[in-house]
């Protein structure tokens, strides 16, 4: 609700809306993600800065900016990170800088980040929207992992016990979605990236008229 007359300068009347998506690894998130992109261009995905070394076929500057532990600790020291939070051993974050222009911007923002990251976006922009992608199981979780054949069985290992605890973050998020079936996942989180952006103040700070006009007679 809008409880003064300043709310109306609020970080939540903007036009677009924050999406932060998250997800344990091999959930199917990065194939969501890029097909939610295809269909929905206007979504700008964020760039997170990483201490992870890149993984065969990862460019610098488009899947990630990969920099040194120094670099990341300048960076974090220097309060360029809006988030930041160490995810199976790396280092991960997302730009402040970057987020706040397309925000100020209007633009739909998407943020592909651990469940610890969510947690620090929410507390700064409440008008989030966290979607949660979960595998059917953990049995499958387990396959899809083997099969990507990008990390060592010991990197596996760890990955399917951080799941087990990323689940039990569920509780957290507005939106869950069970990726059984790629093509009916994609259409939830199209419907859930579609909904979201016709929530009161994005739609308030895409029609500032209108809903001035209605303001007004309320007011009288
Ligand atoms: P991967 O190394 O497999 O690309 O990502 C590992 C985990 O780090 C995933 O859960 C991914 O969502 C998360 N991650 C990627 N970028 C960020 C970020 O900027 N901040 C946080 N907190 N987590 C991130």
């Amino acid at each position: 609700m809008v409880d003064s007359p300043n709310a109306i300068d609020d970080a939540r009347f903007r036009a677009g809306s924050l999406l932060v998506i998250v997800a344990p690894s091999g959930a199917g998130k990065t194939s969501l993600v890029r097909a939610l992109i295809t269909q929905r261009p206007s979504i700008q995905l964020s760039i997170s800065f990483t201490t992870r070394q890149p993984r065969p076929g990862e460019v610098d500057g488009v899947d990630y900016f990969f920099v040194s532990h120094d670099e990341f600790e300048r960076r974090r020291a220097a309060g360029e990170f809006l988030e930041s939070a160490e995810v199976h051993g790396n280092l991960y974050a997302t730009s402040k800088a970057w987020l706040d222009s397309q925000m100020s911007a209007g633009n739909d923002v998407l943020l592909e980040i651990d469940y610890q990251g969510a947690e620090q976006v929410k507390a700064i922009f409440p008008q989030a929207v966290g979607i949660f992608i979960a595998p059917p199981s953990l049995q499958v979780l387990r396959e899809r992992l083997i099969k990507r054949a990008q990390d060592s069985q010991a990197v596996i290992a760890r990955r399917l016990h951080a799941a087990s605890q990323e689940m039990a973050q569920v509780p957290n998020f507005e939106y869950v979605i069970i990726n059984q079936d790629f093509a009916s996942a994609l259409g939830q989180l199209l419907h859930v990236v579609d909904a979201s952006s016709l929530r009161y103040f994005n739609q308030r700070a895409r029609f500032p008229e209108l809903f001035a006009s209605w303001e007004a007679v309320r007011a009288s």
